[in-house]
């Protein structure tokens, strides 16, 4: 499910580089397995468009029946341009602002709070609402201190022990809780902490707490591999773990819910490559530093969680093994995308490509020092297109005189 070298290489050549690059067909596979994975009619799969947010792929994975997990109000505007209805879209808001509060709802979507007084906030301006609520499941998981959404060290969630103080609320504004919803965290390892993270949501989501329930939103987090010895989670076993306590769970509950998931990364993050030209080769005494035509304003992820991304060179991809520290063109010592990183032989024009970089990388983009993004390609069904452009020096400069008065 790879795209080839040959075809990458043949990407970097027609459109330049810095490029990213995504594979459109891999993209469908991930949405749709998860279907296979989790057997439960009422499943769905709510995209986190944080991840990913090109239209494209947004419009893609629409075509599919997607939901939208958007987290801001400008992701409820994107996703809705692209297609989504608003009741496909779930507005998971962190530190939400009144304003914000009311342009949300404007748009029409449901809302899903994770903070007492934000809950209160909502139910006297809007009262009678329906509403989703996120708690803190209480369990630690994800892939780095950065990415783990819950336990008593995140911002995030209503602590579960705070159940009664929510009731109250719910009971004053005349609030209907349609959903329940919690997110562990990203990159989980380990299915086990996910399902008990589940479990601790599940205790408390009874007919007497919550009557009105709808669906439970067990979030994101989904793992892949980064490495390329790091095995795959038998999510196909994981899935099976996850219909048979929910079906237990609706069982009690007396009524067959929706089963959500929000997915980020586990759908767009193996798709993803960010090409990039070697353009010196340097060697300070022991080190040797192969430079390129990118920077961590492009792909943030070494630099803000030590993450690991494989990087193949695509121009000599059987050369003899060196090791290198291959950086960035970003006045920062630390614009490395890795160091010590055993690879071919690499060669000034080399074409190097970083893989998994579908989730969070062009997403986390900037313009530091002044270097517009790459532009993006989409595969699908073995054509590439253009989905995004970079722009020139002229028109990134334009574009920042304009917003300045
Ligand atoms: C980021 C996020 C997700 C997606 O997480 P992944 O690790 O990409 O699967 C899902 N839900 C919420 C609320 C999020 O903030």
């Amino acid at each position: 499910m790879h795209l080839s070298n040959e075809f990458l290489l043949q990407c970097a050549k027609r459109y330049g580089t810095p490029i990213y690059v995504y594979n459109g067909d891999l993209i469908l596979q991930r949405y749709r397995e998860l279907f296979e994975f989790i057997p439960w009619p009422k499943l769905r799969v709510l995209y986190a468009m944080k991840a990913n947010y090109n239209p494209a792929i947004l419009t893609l994975l629409g075509e599919q029946g997607a939901g939208i997990d958007a987290v801001s109000p400008a992701e409820i505007v994107l996703a809705l341009k692209c297609g989504y209805q608003e009741n496909q879209i779930l507005f998971t808001a962190n530190n939400l602002t009144a304003r914000e509060m009311h342009v949300a709802h404007a748009l029409g979507v449901l809302f899903n709070i994770d903070t007492l007084s934000t809950i209160d906030r909502f139910g006297r301006i809007f009262p009678g609402s329906d509403l989703c609520l996120r708690f803190n499941p209480n369990v630690v998981a994800g892939d780095n201190a950065k990415v783990q959404t819950a336990g008593e060290a995140s911002k995030f969630g209503i602590l579960l022990s705070e159940l009664s103080t929510v009731k109250n609320l719910v009971k004053t504004h005349d609030l209907r809780i349609v959903g329940l919803h919690i997110h562990t965290g990203s990159g989980i390892k380990n299915p086990r902490k996910s399902l008990k993270a589940m479990q601790n949501l599940l205790e408390i989501a009874t007919p007497e707490n919550f009557p009105d329930l709808q669906f439970i939103d067990f979030g994101g987090g989904l793992a892949v591999p980064y490495h390329p010895e790091e095995e795959r989670i038998d999510y196909a076993s994981f899935g099976k773990n996850i219909a048979a306590l929910f079906g237990t769970f609706c069982e009690n509950y007396g009524r067959e819910l929706g089963l959500y998931l929000e997915p980020g990364k586990y759908i767009v993050a193996e798709s993803g490559y960010l090409l990039m030209e070697v353009t010196s080769l340097k060697n300070n005494q022991e080190r040797r530093f192969a430079n390129t035509d990118s920077g961590f304003p492009h792909l943030i992820r070494p630099v803000l969680y030590d993450a690991y991304h494989h990087i193949v060179n695509l121009s000599n991809p059987h050369g003899s093994l060196r090791t290198y520290d291959i950086c960035g063109n970003i006045c920062e010592s630390g614009d490395c995308f890795a160091s010590g990183r055993s690879m071919p032989k690499i060669r000034e024009e080399d074409i190097l490509a970083v893989q998994n970089a579908g989730a969070y990388c062009y997403s986390m983009g900037g313009l530091y020092n002044l270097r517009a993004m790459p532009a993006e390609i989409l595969t699908l069904n073995g054509k590439e297109r253009m989905v995004r452009r970079s722009s020139s020096e002229e028109e990134l400069v334009e574009s920042i005189l304009a917003e300045c008065l």
